[in-house]
C-alpha cells in the first residue's frame, strides 16, 4: 500500500472532515481536519478580545501560538493550543461567526500552511480544507472536492447541533445564513479562495449515502497509489 496525500476541499457542511476520517481509517492514514486549526486560532483572538482588523497585533499574538495536532484511533484531530486541548470550544457560534474573516488574515494563512505541510511531510495524509488542493498540496496524488444542496448542508448542520446538545436557541435560519456567509467570504477572499482544483474529482453529495461516497472515493484513492 502506498503513502499518497488526499486533499479534500469543498463548500461549509459537506461532510468533509467525516469522509477524511473514513478514508483516514480505511487506509491507516492520519487524518487533519485543517478547519480546526483555523478555528483554534480564532478562538485565541476572542479570548484574548483581539481586533482582528489590526493587523500589527494579529501578528504579534500570531507567534505566540503554538498549535500541535495529534491523531487518535478513530483518526479524529486532537488538537492542542499552547498546550490545552481544544475541542468543542472551537465548534461555538462566536467562532463559527469570526474563523472566515480570520481565515482570510494572510499572516494566519501562512502560518497554518507551513504546519499543514509539515504534516504532509512523513506518511499517508488526508487533509480536508479550503485549499489543501489548491495551495496546500497542489500536487496531492488525490483531490476531491465536496459540494451539496445548501438546504441538504443547514439540515445535516441543525441535525449535527442537536444531536451535540449545541443547539440551544439557534434557529434553521441562524445556521443556514452561517454557513453561507462563511462560504461566500472563503470564496471571495484574496488569499487562496476556496476554488475547485482543475484536476480535483467535484462531488455533489446531496443525494449520496456515506456509504455511497465512502466506497465511491476509497476506490478513486486505491486507484491513485493509495
Ligand atoms: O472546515 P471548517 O468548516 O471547520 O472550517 C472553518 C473555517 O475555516 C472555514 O469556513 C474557512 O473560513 C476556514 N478554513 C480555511 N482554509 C482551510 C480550512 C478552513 O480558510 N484549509
Amino acid at each position: 500500500m502506498g503513502q499518497i496525500i488526499i486533499a479534500i476541499d469543498g463548500h461549509s457542511s459537506c461532510g468533509k472532515s467525516t469522509l477524511a476520517r473514513s478514508l483516514a481509517q480505511e487506509f491507516q492514514y492520519k487524518h487533519i481536519d485543517s478547519g480546526a486549526m483555523y478555528r483554534a486560532v480564532t478562538y485565541h483572538f476572542l479570548e484574548h478580545k483581539i481586533n482582528i482588523q489590526d493587523e500589527d497585533t494579529v501578528k504579534v499574538l500570531l507567534e505566540d501560538i503554538d498549535l500541535q495536532l495529534e491523531n487518535n484511533s478513530a483518526a479524529s484531530t486532537l488538537l492542542y493550543l499552547n498546550g490545552r486541548q481544544l475541542d468543542s470550544e472551537l465548534r461555538s457560534q462566536e467562532v463559527n461567526h469570526h474563523v472566515s474573516q480570520v481565515a482570510s488574515i494572510s499572516a494566519v494563512r501562512k502560518k497554518l500552511v507551513l504546519i499543514q505541510r509539515e504534516q504532509g511531510r512523513t506518511s499517508g495524509v488526508v487533509m480536508d480544507g479550503r485549499d489543501i488542493g489548491t495551495v496546500v498540496f497542489p500536487d496531492a496524488q488525490l483531490k476531491l472536492f465536496l459540494t451539496a444542496d445548501q438546504k441538504v448542508r443547514t439540515k445535516r448542520r441543525y441535525e449535527e447541533l442537536q444531536a451535540k446538545n449545541l443547539l440551544r436557541d439557534l434557529t434553521w435560519g441562524d445556521i443556514e445564513d452561517n454557513l453561507r456567509s462563511r462560504d461566500e467570504i472563503d470564496s471571495n477572499r484574496l488569499d487562496s479562495p476556496l476554488r475547485v482544483a482543475e484536476d480535483a474529482v467535484v462531488i455533489d453529495n446531496s443525494n449520496l449515502t456515506r456509504a455511497e461516497q465512502n466506497a465511491m472515493t476509497a476506490c478513486l484513492a486505491r486507484q491513485r497509489g493509495a
